[in-house]
């Protein structure tokens, strides 16, 4: 018998929850014993769709590996992030395909990185190419988004789930979009300052997202017509939100929770490599950034941001203190709800890979510390060169603690091999 049970609070109901797993997989998922240990929580992994790179990891390299891509897996699962997007931003078209070739058939070697990668995420080059709106994209690359285009991204991808940004008022946007949807990809507008009329051309067209509103425009816009009037006018898009109090200021953030259908806002991290890793200089792509101990991803010698530097337990936190909640009632926002929106199943259930979260309160209602499991085994922080058992076999680079700064979780976090009285501090 190798089954493994805890005992926990399930995080939307608040019911006492039992949960089995036997081989890296759910046996059981059942109403628990009145008596448990108070204040752990069972919580499904966050799921993230725009991440650059993690873990000192930038996704953007053109010789990527099997052992990068496995460290920022390691170092996102510590940040309670258990599935994603990898996302690559704008660059010169072949050089594009080609990273996204390479993770893809990376990908196809592991089920570890199955798992872990839910899918893609294209954010570029087809955006505009204004200033401001380009972000930190560079607009010489900008492109107008072909049939060409959007075949050679599904080829790539197969039957993946594929989300593509794209500003809608490039010529061929609006048909570029149609074709997208029908060959099963879902459209997010983004970096884009298209007209109200536009926009709702392109939801026509079947786009169904925003990214990341509140950036990818200047940093000064016309208080009478903007791009954020337009789109928060429109309530048929889910917009992501960057939830770290930097991207978007927390009064925006408020704000957009109480003007648009609450199924309709998801969070992102758009984080890159310095995520989940310490301070310091690193690389997007071609560009190379400063991240400071305030975690803002800055170009060096200008002011817009480049991405952020968020690990997702810290966005839930964050939101959380923004709108002054629990963390219970904003983590559907980074699991649930752009799993949905990608139509992708994020319950826990019977049969379904043992991948969770328990949370321990004993730090605060809106701050809990985490543990991750990762297909029944949790993963452990690793210390600067150790070689390490972790959640993914041997793995030699170590990353900064992903949990110290939350404080350990007490002992008894109800991890027990069934009828054991003992704890199981690790499985
Ligand atoms: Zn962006």
């Amino acid at each position: 018998m190798n089954s493994v049970e805890v005992s926990a609070l399930h995080w939307a109901t608040a019911q006492p929850t039992r949960l089995v797993w036997e081989n890296g997989l759910i046996r059981t998922l059942e109403p628990g014993p009145r008596e448990m240990p108070e204040k752990v929580w069972l919580a499904p992994p966050l799921f993230d769709l725009q991440v650059n790179g993690f873990g000192g990891v930038d996704f953007q390299r053109d010789d990527l590996s099997a052992a990068d891509l496995s460290r920022a897996v390691h170092a996102l699962r510590l940040a309670g992030c258990g599935r994603f997007l990898f996302t690559l931003i704008t660059a010169e078209w072949p050089r594009l395909t080609a990273r996204l070739a390479r993770a893809a058939a990376l990908r196809a070697e592991s089920e570890d990185l199955q798992s872990a990668i839910a899918g893609w995420h294209i954010e570029g080059p087809f955006l505009s190419s204004r200033p401001g709106f380009h972000g930190a994209h560079n607009p010489g690359l900008m492109l107008d988004p072909t049939p060409e285009h959007l075949r050679e991204l599904r080829a790539l991808t197969g039957r993946d789930p594929l989300l593509l940004t794209i500003a809608p008022e490039r010529p061929g946007a609006l048909d570029a979009i149609s074709l997208a949807v029908s060959l099963g990809c879902k459209v997010s507008l983004g970096h884009t300052d298209a007209s109200a009329e536009i926009i709702q051309a392109a939801v026509q067209a079947g786009a169904s997202g925003f990214t990341h509103l509140g950036n990818g425009c200047p940093r000064e816009l016309d208080r009478r017509d903007n791009i954020l009037w337009r789109v928060l006018d429109n309530a048929r898009l889910t917009v992501s939100l960057i939830p770290d109090r930097i991207h978007v200021s927390p009064a925006l953030f408020r704000f957009v929770h109480k003007l648009m259908p609450s199924e309709r806002v998801v969070y992102v991290s758009d984080a890159m490599a310095a995520a989940g890793a310490a301070p310091g200089r690193y690389t997007l792509g071609a560009l190379e950034l400063e991240v400071g101990p305030d975690e803002i991803v800055r170009q060096p010698g200008q002011t817009n941001f480049a991405g952020s530097a968020l690990r997702q337990i810290d966005g839930i936190a964050r939101a959380a203190a923004m709108l002054d909640v629990p963390w219970q009632e904003v983590w559907r926002r980074m699991s649930e709800l752009p799993a949905r929106f990608m139509e992708l199943n994020q319950e826990l259930a019977v049969g379904q890979p043992a991948t969770f979260c328990l949370l321990n309160e004993d730090a605060s209602r809106q701050r809990p510390s985490l543990r991750f499991f990762a297909q029944g085994r949790e993963c452990h922080a690793l210390r600067r060169g150790d070689a390490h058992e972790s959640c993914l076999g041997r793995t030699e680079n170590g990353e900064r603690n992903g949990i110290g700064q939350y404080g350990s979780v007490a002992g008894d976090a109800g991890v027990r091999q069934p009828g054991a009285g003992g704890q199981i501090g690790s499985v």
